[in-house]
């Protein structure tokens, strides 16, 4: 039987999976170094989470999510997104109760939505993204995006853009939403059928419609900017003064759209300008949603947060031929010549390892020729010869295939010999 791996997700093999870890830890070290704190949230959660969290017209709902029921009859769903289930968390937790405020957040995980796969686009996703909860400064705006542009930075990327937009508050919403059915309206049967049901429920999606983006409505709709109250105006002009501040370059983009119900004021996506990087521009969105946190049972709180899957930097980084430093540098390989000292071989490498330093050996049996072979393709530092006359003497030949230095020492310190000069 012949059993393939499901559509849409991958095996991250040996080789891969040390630039996965390197990014990783960077996203571990820059969020140590913005304050947020890591949190792990299960995979799967209550379906309604999503349905309500996410909002019930966007793509995520009504389409792309893994839904099944429990043996208990219970219907839950893979999380398709990480924002809804820290929110969640924040209220099961009282996070808004915590004395340090407001509650910076991040994870790292896999996410799964049903897509038609692509490049850059897969049903099996991980996503770092971060979360702030419980303030609504415009400079924490502004912090969430220098945090999601210092990563793609500090990675090599040199090509990319934070586009921002503000969606303003209710208020401006309402009265953009009017005008966007007004607009619209009149011509809605020549858009697709999906910017059909929009009309109605969620007008604001059309603009980030990927079918009908060339339609000759879609030039000349209502901005929002156009009906920004003086309060969004305000914020959205706060946002950008905190991001000049830091020397953060954007653009300004009136149609941008997020692809979640739950944002106001401030959404922004990061895009990949770079050749090659593909049909798919955005490497990562977020943005301010401060009506969540209620939706789901907590206090008014507000929130602002972003995104980006691991996938699609992975992509950029190729687009632009960035090489990660990553390094899977062995330390020390154990050659030994003769029964008695390969006898004595697990001792000796076990040894090695618990005094901190990488070391393999030989398990197939091999002639010394192909150990040293095995040193060579392992990119070891040092090999470790012992002979059986070396034994004898309790002694070890350190060879150091950097410089072809080569040093008998006395067993018992050949940890410390090789550490001394790792
Ligand atoms: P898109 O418009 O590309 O479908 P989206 O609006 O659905 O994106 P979000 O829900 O905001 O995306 O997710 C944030 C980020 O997660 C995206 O910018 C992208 O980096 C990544 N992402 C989303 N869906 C996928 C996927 N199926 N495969 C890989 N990465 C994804
Ligand atoms: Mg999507």
């Amino acid at each position: 039987m012949n059993i393939n791996i499901p559509r849409g997700t991958q095996d991250i093999l040996p080789g891969e999976v040390e630039k996965w870890q390197y990014i990783e830890q960077k996203a571990k070290d820059i969020c140590g170094r913005f304050r947020y704190s890591e949190i792990r949230t299960p995979i799967f959660e209550h379906t309604d989470l999503f349905a309500r969290g996410v909002g019930d017209t966007t793509d995520i709902v009504q389409k792309e999510m893994y839904t099944f029921q429990d043996r208990g009859d219970r219907s839950l769903t893979l999380r398709p997104e990480g924002t809804a289930p820290v929110a969640r968390s924040y209220v099961e937790n009282k996070m808004f109760g915590q004395v340090s405020q407001p509650v910076k957040l991040f994870y790292i995980g896999p996410m799964f939505r049903y897509e038609r796969p692509q490049a850059g686009r897969y049903r099996q996703f991980v996503q770092f993204g971060i979360e702030a909860m419980g303030s609504n400064d415009p400079s924490i705006d502004a912090e969430v995006m220098a945090l999601a542009m210092t990563m793609y930075q500090e990675l090599g990327l040199k090509s990319i853009k934070l586009v921002l937009n503000t969606l303003g508050d209710l208020e401006s919403r309402k009265a953009h939403r009017e005008a966007l059915i007004a607009h619209f309206k009149p011509r809605i049967e020549e858009f697709c059928s999906d910017c059909q049901n929009r009309l109605e429920t969620n007008p604001l999606r059309i603009l980030d419609c990927k079918k009908d983006r060339g339609h000759e409505l879609m030039a000349n709709a209502p901005s929002i900017h156009d009906y920004l109250n003086e309060e969004s105006s305000a914020y959205f002009s706060a946002v950008k003064e905190s991001l000049d501040l830091m020397g953060i370059t954007y653009v300004v983009d009136p149609t941008l759209v997020r692809g979640l119900d739950y944002y106001n004021h401030t959404a922004f996506e990061i895009m990949s300008d770079a050749e090659g990087f593909g049909a798919i521009t955005t490497l990562s969105g977020g943005g301010r949603y401060n009506g969540l946190v209620e939706d789901l049972g907590g206090p008014a709180t507000p929130g602002i947060g972003f995104a980006m899957s691991l996938e699609r930097l992975l992509l950029a980084l190729k687009a632009e031929g960035v090489e990660l430093p990553v390094t899977n540098k062995l330390d020390c390989y154990l050659v030994t010549m003769g029964e008695e000292a390969k006898s004595k071989a697990p001792g000796i490498l076990f040894d090695l390892r618990k005094a901190g330093i990488s070391a393999e050996k030989d398990y197939l049996d091999k002639k010394m020729k192909a150990q040293f072979k095995a040193a060579d393709r392992e990119n070891a530092k040092f090999v470790a010869v012992l002979g059986d006359d070396e034994l004898a003497n309790e002694q070890i030949n350190i060879k150091d295939l950097s410089t072809g230095e080569q040093v008998q020492v006395p067993l018992d310190e050949a940890a410390q010999y090789m550490k001394d000069r790792l």
